[in-house]
């Protein structure tokens, strides 16, 4: 007793008094802080400060606030922009058809292209005064998201000039005199921008464009000014092969100081017209097919004058920067309006085709097999649509979580492509003949593109999500560093001196809040709400503080080592991750009205995302490299083991039956998916048939129950029963019009296009011609 009151009152002495405090733990955790903890470099800095800490901030914390994810504005479309879906999308929609504009002309037809240009699809983010539509990001995802269901080609020509590019970048940084005179002209379609980053020699790592500007004098419009000379070689860029305005980004040095005494001043983007002297627009890619337009450029010793860099001479050498910012914006929109797009068409289309499609003589969509990787695209489908929403609406708060938008595109194109998968094997032949009939081919050919752009996918998971997320959304970690970087040693000390006090409390909080919420399995958590979901909250909570203790003691042991073991810092990325996706998931419930028949699609969605956080926990401990860390770290979060497991049978199946009937579950779930208004389109066909088929049940009814008692034979084909049926009036002559009628459709439905001979090489000769 008397040893633990002296160790209390030794304690109390170190911790109590300020200066001794500073000189027995302060000064020597300092030390090895800044020891471990390398200083950060300056593009790193540039892209940890950019942009906002948002609800990530709050699932790093340990305890989310679950009240202020509620309080989030529910995003939503104003009148304006309903009226623009309602007509012009629409418009647009049924001036599109894909196959043609994919497999024969290559690209989208003029009267297309001049359409989109003249009702402003390519200004949506610019704002009126210049012309543009100034519409919100929830309107710009819902728009490109319902075009993709019927064209990714048309919608990801939509979508650059809306994202990242020279229209965002004016608004947020140009000169007054760079927007009067560019905005106008990129709102009415005048002229058409792209933006080139990527090279040879720099994808991923964008930070290391070998493309250079040179400060120097030089003559424009026959006077000699100081300008820039130009050298850029460029691959894979967006729109490049019809654009009359190039937004470029290069390394800008000047040797001869004319700017000032830097020689190296940094990343700098400009426009310039692609009419200039020197710019070349070069040869058009053909990324998996697609007909966007895509392709190279090229400049040697190209002279701009200075006012071409946006935001002017100011701006020079803050181009990162402002790629940084800007690009979480448009990651948080374009990509996963895209991936929402293929599960809302996957959902609604195979739904329909399980239901359609028989064999062994009843619907593929009984088959439990087929169930469930069909229960698979309808989870990943609300989980999708939960995401789109809410990452827009962060963005409608006019904030730039660059973490929160690497999740959701990282997550979303990565279930855009499972589900896609899961739709290809449920449709099979189906799915695989391509021709006019084939609503999914172009969808599934196209998702890698949206995989590989924005960062591709493994750099975003393995580095973005929790390089940054750690630094930037745990509550002391870049304060700390910026006190270890803090040029005045004493100030610096000082700082952190403060900041570890508080950091010890945040870990022991922790520490004792894991083993308490572990024992207790979570069920003393509080929960914002009543019912079916209130577990869910108080299991994210837990989670939460796990992930919180587990990334301290990742950051304490490993240190500046954790940046290169991407295989265990990526596996946290996850479970920041899926407490995401889950927060969405609970949040698009609440503000859609707690609708009773998304239920299962809610339990499916977070029981995922609990399975996956169980998962890449346990990757994490089994592959922690201190073993009695890992071990102690294991017991104090699952101390009973992870419980978490894949969603129960039953409510998979309870998610084929609401898909697999026409009703108001299947239309809200899928409301982006374009449907053809008739049997002449692809998607018009098979739901023309879906909704037949259904409509005939009572009839089929009959007709079984006929054949049970021996009435009407078995087995032979359907038009034939329906003649027998007639014949022995068990049906009447309309209902006998409305089989035929469905069972001509069904058999449409479930053909496939074929080609006569030569036609296909004739096909291809004639674009080959043409180009
Ligand atoms: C169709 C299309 C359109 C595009 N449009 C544009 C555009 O308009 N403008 C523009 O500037 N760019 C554009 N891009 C470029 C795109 O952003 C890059 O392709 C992307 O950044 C990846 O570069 P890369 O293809 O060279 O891959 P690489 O950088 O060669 O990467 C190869 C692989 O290594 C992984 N990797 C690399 N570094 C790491 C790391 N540190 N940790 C883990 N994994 C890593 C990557 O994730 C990837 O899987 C486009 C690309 C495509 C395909």
């Amino acid at each position: 007793m008397l040893i633990l009151i002296i160790l209390l009152v030794a304690a109390l002495v170190i911790f109590g008094v300020a200066d001794i405090r500073r000189n027995l733990i302060t000064k020597p955790v300092f030390t090895v802080f800044k020891k471990i903890l390398p200083p950060l470099s300056d593009t790193e800095r540039e892209a940890m400060e950019a942009g906002d800490v948002w609800w990530d901030g709050e699932l790093f914390k340990g305890k989310p606030d679950w009240q202020k994810l509620h309080s989030f504005p529910k995003a939503e479309l104003n009148a304006e922009e309903q009226a623009f879906m309602d007509n012009q999308v629409e418009t647009l929609l049924k001036m599109l058809d894909d196959y043609k504009i994919v497999q024969e002309q290559r690209d989208l037809p003029e009267a297309v292209w001049d359409f989109v240009k003249r009702e402003g699809f390519f200004a949506m983010i610019i704002p009126k005064a210049y012309g543009g539509r100034e519409f919100s990001a929830i309107a710009n995802s819902t728009i490109v998201s319902r075009i993709a269901t019927r064209s990714l080609t048309a919608a990801v020509t939509i979508m650059v000039p809306n994202s990242l590019g020279p229209g965002e970048l004016l608004m947020h940084y140009g000169t007054q005199q760079q927007k009067d005179f560019w905005l106008p002209s990129l709102a009415n379609g005048t002229d058409v921008p792209c933006f080139a980053l990527t090279g040879p020699e720099a994808g991923s790592d964008a930070g290391g464009i070998p493309d250079s500007g040179v400060i120097c004098k030089g003559e424009f419009e026959g006077k000699e000014v100081v300008g820039i000379r130009l050298n850029w070689d460029k691959r894979y860029i967006t729109l490049a092969p019809v654009a009359t305005v190039l937004g470029l980004a290069f390394k800008l040095y000047d040797p001869e100081q004319l700017l000032g005494d830097k020689e190296e001043l940094g990343i700098t983007c400009a426009l310039i017209p692609t009419s200039h002297k020197g710019v070349e627009i070069g040869d058009r890619h053909f990324p998996m097919n697609m007909a966007f337009m895509n392709g190279t450029t090229y400049g040697k010793d190209v002279f701009i004058p200075l006012d071409w860099i946006i935001g002017g001479p100011d701006y020079a050498g803050r181009g990162w920067r402002m790629l940084v910012e800007c690009l979480s914006a448009g990651r948080g929109i374009s990509l996963p309006a895209l991936a929402t797009a293929t599960g809302h068409l996957a959902a609604r289309m195979t739904g329909a085709y399980g239901y359609v499609r028989q064999q062994f003589g009843m619907s593929i969509g009984k088959f439990e097999g087929v169930q469930e990787s069909l229960a698979r695209i309808g989870g990943l489908n609300y989980s999708l649509e939960a995401m789109r929403v809410m990452t827009a609406g962060a963005i409608d708060m006019k904030l730039s979580p660059s973490v929160v938008t690497a999740i959701a595109k990282y997550h979303m194109t990565e279930m855009s492509r499972t589900l896609m998968n899961d739709a290809f094997d449920i449709h099979a032949g189906r799915a695989i003949q391509v021709g006019p009939k084939n609503y999914l081919a172009h969808g599934y050919m196209g998702i890698p593109i949206s995989i590989t752009v924005e960062g591709a996918n493994i750099l975003t998971r393995n580095l973005m999500i929790f390089g940054q997320g750690a630094t930037r959304c745990h509550p002391y970690v870049l304060a700390e560093l910026e006190a270890a970087a803090n040029p005045d040693a004493e100030q610096g000390l000082k700082q952190f001196d403060n900041l570890l006090i508080k950091h010890i409390g945040f870990a022991t909080g922790n520490t004792f809040g894991a083993l308490w919420q572990g024992i207790t399995a979570g069920v003393f958590n509080s929960a914002p709400v009543s019912g079916e979901t209130a577990r869910y909250y108080k299991q994210l909570s837990r989670m939460s503080r796990a992930l919180a203790l587990s990334a301290d003691f990742a950051m304490l042991i490993l240190g500046g080592e954790l940046k290169r073991r991407e295989m265990l810092s990526a596996r946290l990325g996850d479970v920041l991750s899926q407490l995401y996706i889950a927060s969405a998931v609970l949040k698009f419930y609440e503000d859609s009205g707690r609708q009773q028949g998304d239920l299962p699609f809610v339990h499916y969605s977070l029981q995922r995302a609990l399975f996956e956080i169980g998962r890449a926990f346990d990757g994490f401990f089994a592959n922690f490299p201190n073993r009695i860390v890992a071990r102690v770290l294991r017991t104090l979060v699952f101390p009973f083991g992870i419980g978490y497991k894949m969603p129960d049978d039953d409510i998979a199946i309870q998610i084929c039956e609401a898909l697999s009937k026409p009703g108001v579950v299947r239309d809200r779930l899928t409301h982006l998916c374009y449907v053809g208004s008739d049997e002449n389109d692809a998607t018009g066909l098979m739901e023309s048939a879906f909704v037949a088929m259904h409509a005939a049940q009572p009839l089929m009814k009959k007709i079984y129950q006929a054949q049970r008692d021996g009435t009407l034979a078995r087995k032979q084909p359907l038009a034939q029963t329906i003649e027998q049926a007639l014949a022995a009036q068990v049906i009447s002559a309309a209902e006998a019009e409305q089989l035929t009628k469905m069972n001509t459709l069904r058999f449409s439905a479930i053909s496939v296009d074929s080609f006569k001979a030569g036609e296909l090489e004739a096909m291809a000769l004639a674009a080959a011609n043409a180009a």
